[in-house]
């Protein structure tokens, strides 16, 4: 088995152990627990059916040593801190891989009724759950930031929100945030997440606020599967990604760009790698990521959705993996950000 299959399979089968570092629900991919594969940050899901585990930071595949090292990553110190008011700074934000902070900064979603809700999408349960806090502040977003440098390392920032019903769809908090960050840790890079704002001039009020990058996250480029999947987000149009996508561009520069593109919506996967590819041209980096299911969410408490197969995630990630080398643009070339991190998707494995 290659490097790049066993990335997949651990990808969808997840891992059967109790890592410290470990994310319930919330915006984006979760239920997972963070480790390091070969040295490099992965969101592995936690299952207790998985036929992999780790014994001795080695891989194991029921019970035979693959070769591969599999360390999980370690508390960080500032998870055991808290602020002045008495919220812990793990409520604030978390560590995500190896050395990426990283906070929805809004933890709740005008999208969030059940006929408009992403159905794979739990942002507001990890609130319910009470891990998390419904709106964090600039100051103590700089607080934690602050603390998870000095303490434990951490070299990036990734900033995402839930969508708010102004015209900016969030991105203005977004700005305020990075600003007082930025002025407490000048040199840590800052990655935003949001819709495409309605006025693009936006764009550039987040980079002069001091973010370094920017994903713009679309999910799929294929409408009919758009409107099956984010029937709130659909009614964005594609046209307004894609000028979002070019004005990002223009602002933040190539590959600082990114969308993520899941994998097992239901498209064609040489659909998927054909609009990845047209990102690339544009010099926005498709994060290709499977679609997990995961209790809690209309996907799979309604649907009943399953995750897609090895050899789809493997040759679609293969082949984007390629896209991105041709055109020599790494995910470790972006400041900051998911294709930073790469720990949620195999991109990175595959050489993308
Ligand atoms: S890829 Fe993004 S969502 Fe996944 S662990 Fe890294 S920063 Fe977090």
């Amino acid at each position: 088995m290659t490097e790049v299959s066993t990335r997949v399979d651990l990808a969808l089968l997840g891992i059967r152990v109790d890592v410290p570092v470990q994310r319930r629900s919330g915006a984006g991919p979760s239920d997972d627990g963070h480790v390091l594969f070969g040295g490099a940050g992965a969101a592995i899901p936690l299952r207790p059916e998985s036929p992999y585990t780790i014994r001795a930071d080695r891989l194991l595949y029921e019970g035979t040593d693959l070769g591969v090292t599999v360390e999980p990553v370690r508390r960080p110190r500032f998870y055991d801190l808290r602020t002045a008011d008495g919220v812990a700074y793990e409520q604030i934000a978390r560590l995500h891989g190896k050395d990426v902070l990283a906070t929805t900064v809004v933890q709740t979603c005008i999208r969030y009724g059940e006929d408009q809700r992403c159905r794979f999408c739990s942002v507001e349960a990890s609130l319910a759950s009470g891990s998390t806090i419904a709106v964090k502040r600039p100051d103590q977003l700089a607080e934690v930031a602050e603390a998870a440098v000095r303490l434990d390392g951490i070299r990036q920032l990734v900033m995402t929100t839930g969508t708010s019903a102004g015209k900016d769809r969030g991105a203005r908090h977004l700005a305020r945030c990075v600003r007082a960050v930025k002025q407490a840790v000048p040199t840590l890079p800052i990655q935003v997440q949001c819709e495409p704002p309605g006025d693009l001039a936006t764009l550039s009020e987040l980079r002069d606020a001091g973010a370094d990058a920017i994903g713009i996250h679309v999910e799929s480029l294929d409408d009919r599967v758009r409107a099956r999947w984010m029937p709130g987000k659909s009614t964005v149009p594609l046209s307004d990604y894609r000028a979002a996508w070019a004005e990002a561009v223009r602002v933040f520069g190539r590959n600082q760009v990114s969308t993520y593109l899941l994998v097992g919506l239901g498209e064609d996967p040489d659909e998927l790698v054909s609009g990845a590819a047209e990102l690339i041209t544009m010099g926005v980096y498709p994060f290709v990521v499977p679609f997990r299911p995961l209790a809690g969410t209309l996907a799979v408490d309604v649907d009943g959705a399953i995750p897609p197969t090895a050899a789809v995630l493997e040759d679609v990630t293969r082949r984007v993996a390629a896209e991105l080398r041709r055109a020599d643009m790494l995910g470790t070339d972006q400041k900051a950000g998911c294709a930073a991190c790469g720990a949620c998707s195999v991109l990175q494995t595959a050489g993308g």
